[in-house]
């Protein structure tokens, strides 16, 4: 067992009363189940890293179980990628199993549950299915069909598989109780007639079990012994244990334990939204750094580790709320500031000419790789007659407590000399277009001069040596905290919107949450390759885009060095 962390989270306590009080015996069993219909998402991530990290602090394992029980919607790109995801999450999975490899044990159960009187076959219309359940408030009726015989019901169910009859013509449905005050418990479906292909097992099924009977079953057939998902499968806790408590084809006894769903701010956290963002062109593609998914936020530079201190610091509680997307942000700014290698870059180019730099002379200044890593070592950087620094850092006239440049004013170049302006040089419409500045050569960093203290530092590259780049900004998806409100949580399959309906939460798209700019990086950084963070010093960190070409990089900007986060 792990080191006991400080506070027990309630499944902690769940599972350790199961093992002491015997319960479960030997090691537990947990697993991961999405469903292969879209990419996973930091809730799912959520989801993840409780089923691991529980099963990995009290030596038991994870299975990674592919919930593809719906022909229609599941695809083989949303498993590898989901796969890939988990990988770069760290975790290993135990067994790797799809909920449709159990199909014919899953059938095997439901004729049993049948020849038990504990199912039967029904041929209602859906219309009419949901005027005999009844409401939360009026109890249903039983349907005419609820008493036929055992045979009857067997035999219509082995012609249902054998294609016999057209989708939504009957179902399967438990016998339960159909006044039950949940109206979850009263006959609810267990199988039903699709004839579409499956991405696993082809054309052989033209009936699909439904997730609350699949589920439990899955469980039982893997020896899971805590099965643990978010909350709105609260509701369906009686009829998992209805099911499993039925079922005597299989041993286990798993248990159902919901913990609380994450929700961000600015964002949207439901498969269904974030494939109509998709689908309707509002971002590029499940993978646009702004997206919450997870190769969304690897592509925009997070690394696995500043998901797991997110994941560790909004903790499993029992009670939904909204994390502060700052949080976020706040983890990956931590982790980058520790590990990432400072670098100057201009975002926003103003150019400026040193009037008593000798012409043609270069220079080369020694810059540190990282303030807290002396043994990182330091790089030289060219220095000349023409440089750029940030448009930004310059004010024709500047407002109180403005201590960057401003006519006849000075400021450090960092890690080089300090300068001043002496003159604004401007273009027909009025726009400043370049700065003639004095250079003071006595004023080298590390050396004599530098004890000369000036109150702003700007960065800088040399105009000769620098290297363009594409940035891309990012801002909010959403200014929003809760762009779309409460999503209808369903935890079986539920009724989609209408194809081509546009959901309402899209109005309030940022469309202003990209911006793209042409900046230039100091030379060190000309031969990158995908997948490296930089601090671009006082812009923030940046990470090499997967769009990025020889001599034409792109960068991301994970997260501004500004940190608004307040615990
Ligand atoms: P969505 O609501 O985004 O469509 P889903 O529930 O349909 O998600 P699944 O692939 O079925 O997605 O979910 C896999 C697991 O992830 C489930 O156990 C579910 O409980 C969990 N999960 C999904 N969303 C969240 C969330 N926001 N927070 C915590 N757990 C989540
Ligand atoms: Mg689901």
């Amino acid at each position: 067992m792990q080191e006991a962390p400080k506070s027990r989270s309630f499944i902690e306590e769940f599972i350790e009363q199961d093992l002491t009080q015997g319960k479960v015996k030997g090691a537990i069993q947990t697993r991961f189940p999405p469903e292969p219909n879209g990419y996973l998402h930091i809730g799912h991530v959520k989801a993840l890293y409780i089923n691991f990290t529980m099963a990995g602090r009290f030596a038991g394992k994870c299975n990674l179980r592919f919930d593809d029980t719906n022909p229609t919607k599941e695809d083989t790109e949303y498993v590898e990628a989901i796969k890939d995801d988990i990988r770069w999450l760290g975790f290993k999975w135990d067994k790797l199993v799809y909920g449709s490899d159990y199909f014919e044990k899953t059938y095997e159960i439901a004729e049993d549950f049948i020849n038990k009187g504990l199912a039967y076959v029904d041929e209602l219309t859906q219309a009419q299915m949901r005027e005999y359940r009844g409401t939360l408030t009026a109890p249903g009726r039983n349907s005419p069909y609820r008493d036929r015989s055992a045979e009857e019901s067997l035999d219509l169910f082995r012609r249902m598989r054998a294609g016999e009859f057209a989708n939504g013509r009957m179902v399967l449905r438990a016998k339960i109780d159909m006044a039950s005050p949940n109206v979850l418990l009263r006959d609810p479906a267990l199988y039903r007639i699709l004839h579409a292909r499956h991405h696993n097992t082809g054309d052989k099924w033209c009936i699909y079990p439904m997730y609350d009977f699949a589920h439990p079953i899955q469980d039982m057939i893997e020896g899971i012994t805590h099965s643990l998902c978010s909350l709105e499968y609260e509701i369906h806790r009686p009829l998992y244990d209805w099911v499993r408590d039925h079922c005597s084809l299989l041993e286990a006894h798993p248990r159902q334990i919901e913990f609380a769903r994450l929700h961000m701010s600015h964002t949207v956290l439901s498969k269904r939204y974030l494939r109509a963002l998709v689908e309707n062109g509002y971002v590029s593609g499940w993978d646009d750094p702004r997206m919450p998914t997870l190769a969304a936020l690897r592509r925009r530079g997070y690394s696995a580790a500043s998901i797991h201190d997110f994941l560790a610091r909004v903790g499993i509680s029992k009670a939904d709320s909204i994390v502060d997307i700052r949080l976020l942000e706040h983890c990956v700014r931590e982790d980058l500031n520790a590990s990432a290698r400072r670098a100057m870059a201009v975002l926003e180019p103003l150019k400026v000419t040193l009037s008593n730099w000798p012409e043609g002379k270069t220079t080369f200044v020694s810059a540190e790789n990282h303030p807290d890593h002396p043994e990182w070592g330091a790089r030289e950087i060219p220095f000349g007659k023409t440089l750029y620094i940030e448009r930004e850092d310059f004010a024709e006239n500047p407002p109180p407590k403005f201590f960057r440049l401003a006519p006849g004013r000075e400021v450090r170049l960092k890690s080089a000399y300090i300068i001043r302006c002496d003159e604004v040089v401007k273009n027909e419409d009025g726009e400043v277009i370049e700065l003639i500045c004095s250079v003071d050569l006595s004023s080298l960093s590390g050396g004599e001069g530098a004890n000369r203290k000036v109150k702003g530092t700007l960065h800088w590259v040399e105009a000769q040596s620098a290297i363009p780049f594409e940035g891309r900004l990012y801002d909010y998806m959403f200014g929003d905290a809760e762009p779309a409100g409460e999503p209808e949580e369903s935890a079986d399959e539920g009724e989609e919107s209408a194809p081509g309906a546009k959901p309402d939460f899209l109005t309030r798209f940022n469309h202003d949450s990209i911006q793209l700019i042409k900046g230039f990086l100091e030379p060190s950084l000309g031969e990158l390759s995908p997948g490296q963070s930089f601090q671009f010093m006082r812009q923030g960190y940046f990470y090499v885009d997967p769009d990025s070409k020889p001599g034409a990089l792109v960068f991301n900007r994970t997260v501004s060095l500004k940190d608004s986060y307040r615990p």
